[in-house]
């Protein structure tokens, strides 16, 4: 059982010749709604990218709205099991008002919404479906003391926990001890570990020395350093794929390596796996929509 702890939102997609200037009105191509939200696309990418069988959960909130509603039938639907999902009727679900221009670069501004309101009685409700996890998987989309307190329980219960801290904002240093997997981009990795610096291998080093386990950070086209107790340390090219859409790349890759390391897979094959699936996902449009399933992978 692999459990996601985060948020869903639903994607407000522009796609624009190029990004406006402050005070510009541009006449946009084409727009879309897309379910995303990294905790829902995670746990998508997860559903989609493991082997059959591998239970799936998320514990989120959504608004008793009708974005709330579809996002619960797209998760569903995605195979997920949504029992620890709550409706809040007056809330809204949560949005990312997400722009992508003709480069396949995007800019998103998220109004949080529900997913604000997912507090410690929703991760208390959840215990038993996070006692019966092997790997509980959670980003920074939600509030912080909600994260804290989850990460607090399923490293007392002994799970394999996995943080991804998007988007980048300081945490309390102590916290990095109980995270076995640290996955996060180069932005994230200096903010972590507060050093201004494009020296990967160095951040990555003082992360560890915080007390992250296990450190992987995405660097976009230029693919994955990969720091591990066991396996090593190591950089792992990207696929040179043509980018459409990079939006839920970063989702992609966790999922798969996630999808891969509750197969039993090694670090660096799980790093390969999610590197393969992420680059099929930057040729496609969305967030949920641009993610493949393990059938569509080719390793
Ligand atoms: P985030 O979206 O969280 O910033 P990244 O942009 O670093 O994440 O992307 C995560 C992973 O997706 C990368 O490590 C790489 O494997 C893959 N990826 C992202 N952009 C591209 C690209 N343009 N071409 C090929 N692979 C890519």
């Amino acid at each position: 059982m692999i459990v996601i702890i985060g948020s869903v939102n639903m994607d407000l997609v522009l796609r624009v010749p190029r990004m406006p200037l402050p005070g510009e009105t541009l006449a946009g191509e084409k727009f879309m709604t897309i379910p995303g939200g990294k905790g829902a696309n995670q746990a998508v990418a997860c559903a989609r990218l493991s082997a059959p069988g591998t239970p799936v959960a998320m514990v989120a909130c959504v608004g008793g709205d009708a974005f709330g509603r579809q996002m619960r039938a797209s998760i569903v639907a995605g195979g997920i099991d949504d029992s620890y999902i709550d409706s809040i009727d007056g809330e809204a679900t949560g949005i990312a008002s997400i722009m992508v221009d003709r480069q396949g670069q995007n800019s998103i501004v998220l109004a949080a919404g529900a997913n604000a309101r997912l507090d410690i009685e929703h991760i208390e409700r959840a215990r038993a479906v996070i006692e019966s996890a092997s790997i509980v998987l959670l980003q920074l989309e939600v509030p912080i003391p909600t994260v804290l307190h989850a990460i607090d329980l399923a490293h007392a219960l002994g799970k394999t926990v996995v943080l991804n801290p998007a988007p980048a904002q300081a945490l309390p240093p102590a916290l990095l001890q109980k995270i076995d997997y640290l996955i996060l981009n180069e932005i994230e990795a200096a903010m972590l570990a507060e050093r201004e610096s494009d020296d990967i291998p160095m951040l990555a080093d003082r992360l560890h020395a915080l007390g992250a386990r296990n450190v992987v950070v995405t660097l976009g086209e230029k693919g994955v350093y990969g720091s591990f107790a066991v396996a090593g340390k190591r950089h792992q090219d990207a696929r040179p794929v043509k980018a459409v859409d990079t939006t839920a790349a970063g989702d992609t890759f966790i999922g798969g390596f996630i999808a891969a390391l509750a197969q039993g897979r090694g670090e660096f094959e799980a790093v390969a796996y999610g590197q393969a699936a992420a680059a099929l996902s930057v040729t496609r449009a969305g967030a949920q929509t641009s993610i493949p399933s393990r059938d569509e992978v080719i390793l």
